[in-house]
């Protein structure tokens, strides 16, 4: 371990800012804690506007270069990042779960693997990217996608470098530079990317990352005259004060926020398939923004789907997130766990019954909770918690659980559990989410888009959608007969 490196499994991560092809550390520093036990993990380099500032310049003076190299140029050094993951994934895997405590055998498996696919994917639909021609009275419209500049993007802690890298990968694959700025909460799997990506031959300047804190440099980065793009995944109130700031230069924004999606399951539905669609809602300790956490069962079958769902989370062992055993980790700070036993704790004063669950697991760990007896209007019902607290409340009819699962402010995703296909079709309609699963969750092709409704987001990323937002669409009219126009 040097002044600037800290050692995560024998695994050195630099703690300093990478900016304009250069390591630059900043005179004051944060401590990076493992939720796993609570240890220091280092300190990191504390960014100011000083060093935003910095960034933001690296990124415009490296952006015509960018902007003007072949797709398949771009295509081929976004490939080869994507081999560098694919290289130092057991790595990356046991950097993320120590940052941010959330499964070791599901980075190896899942997320890592997605991380390089999001480089693969983007640099291949850059490639399919179609120019679209359209013809009026003779004049050819001719669309073309121009990259926009610097784009800053700001990404949460649940999922790191997964969340990062979907942002990261479309917006250097449309030809923009980049200005990363991690969650302070898990500031290292960006750093390695920073190396990954050098190693890879993107250019000085391309891809920046500055750490530090949201309430610090957050204003910095969001209201820099130069930044011609803002994608931000995090909370609501986070992102109320993100659009304020961008609105003094009409910064373009992508926000993909928070969720209280619902889980839909009709007296139809393969009652065994629903309660293992539901004990999913604990993955990552229940730190994800889709996670369906309102239970909306039929009258007639919620008993026995109850009994099935507690059987199921029973035998979920929770525990070091290393360890290939466990199901569910810590979850990410004692501060967070404070927050979800504060709203459970209210819950509980105003009447909710624990199923399951209803207290902390020591210091790092909440017990995976199931609470009943909860009004439609209560905060547990209404507000993102963010930790394994799932409720349940029952329906009489298809049109009250469409009622129910779209009462909140939230509009994310849904999930049904039914066997009849037309009424999955019938009550899809009717609900306001930015992804609906039937039978299924979480599954996403990257082409299909992605984003919320309502205060779950405003825009959508994900194959074209991704570069609509970080393009500047462009229309040529060409009049007919060669040049001259006769329009
Ligand atoms: P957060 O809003 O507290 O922080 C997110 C990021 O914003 C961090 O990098 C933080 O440093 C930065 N930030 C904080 N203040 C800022 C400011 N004033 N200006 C600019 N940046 C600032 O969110 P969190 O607690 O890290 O993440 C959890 C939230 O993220 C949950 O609400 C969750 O639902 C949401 N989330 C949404 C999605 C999605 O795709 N819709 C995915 C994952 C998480």
């Amino acid at each position: 371990m040097t002044e600037h490196t800290l050692t995560v499994a024998g695994v050195a991560v630099d703690t300093r800012h990478w900016i304009g092809g250069e390591r630059v550390a900043s005179t004051e520093t944060f401590p990076d804690v493992s939720p796993i036990d609570g240890s220091v993990l280092g300190e990191i380099s504390r960014g100011t506007a000083m060093e935003v500032a910095a960034a933001v310049a690296a990124a415009k003076a490296a952006f015509p270069a960018w902007a003007a190299t072949p797709r398949a140029e771009r295509a081929r050094i976004l490939h080869a990042v994507a081999d560098g993951v694919e290289k130092r994934l057991e790595e990356l895997a046991i950097v993320e779960t120590t940052d941010n405590g959330a499964l070791l055998r599901s980075h190896r498996r899942g997320v890592m693997p997605r991380v390089a696919h999001n480089f693969r994917f983007f640099a291949d639909w850059l490639l399919k990217l179609e120019h679209e021609d359209f013809e009026t009275r003779g004049h050819t419209n001719h669309v073309s996608w121009d990259p926009a500049g610097p784009s800053v993007l700001i990404t949460p802690w649940n999922a790191p470098l997964m969340l990062a890298t979907w942002k990261v990968a479309p917006a250097l694959a449309a030809g923009n530079t980049v200005i990363l700025k991690p969650a302070e909460w898990t500031p290292l799997t960006a750093s390695l990317l920073a190396d990954i990506a050098a190693e890879a031959g993107l250019p000085a300047g391309v891809l920046n990352v500055v750490q530090g804190y949201g309430s610090e440099i957050g204003d910095a980065l969001t209201s820099h005259p130069d930044v011609r793009r803002i994608s931000f995944t995090g909370s609501v109130p986070t992102a109320r004060r993100i659009a304020a700031s961008a609105a003094a230069n009409l910064t373009p924004l992508s926000l993909e926020l928070g969720g209280k999606s619902p889980l839909l399951v009709f007296a139809d539905a393969d009652l065994d398939l629903a309660a293992d669609l539901a004990v999913e809602q604990y993955d990552n300790a229940g730190q994800v923004c889709l996670a369906a956490t309102r239970f909306l069962v039929e009258e007639s079958v919620a008993e026995e789907f109850t009994r099935r769902f507690v059987e199921k989370a029973g035998q979920l062992t929770q525990g070091d997130p290393r360890d290939e055993a466990t199901d569910i980790g810590p979850n990410i700070h004692p501060r967070q766990l404070e927050k979800i036993d504060g709203f459970v704790q209210r819950a509980l004063a105003s009447g909710a019954r624990a199923v399951i669950g209803g207290h902390r697991k020591g210091a790092q760990y909440y017990a995976p909770t199931l609470l009943t007896d909860v009004a439609q209007d209560s905060e547990i019902v209404q507000e993102e918690v963010f930790g394994p607290v799932l409720t349940l409340q029952t329906f009489a009819t298809e049109a009250e659980a469409v009622r129910l699962a779209n009462d909140t402010r939230f509009g994310l995703a849904a999930t049904l559990a039914t066997g009849d296909p037309e009424r999955a079709e019938r009550v899809t309609a009717q609900l306001v989410a930015g992804t609906v699963w039937t039978n299924c969750f979480f599954v996403r092709d990257l082409q299909a888009p992605f984003g919320g409704s309502r205060h779950s987001g405003v825009g959508r990323e994900g194959g074209t959608w991704s570069f609509d937002f970080y393009c500047d669409v462009k229309n040529t009219v060409t009049a007919p007969n060669g040049w001259r126009n006769h329009g």
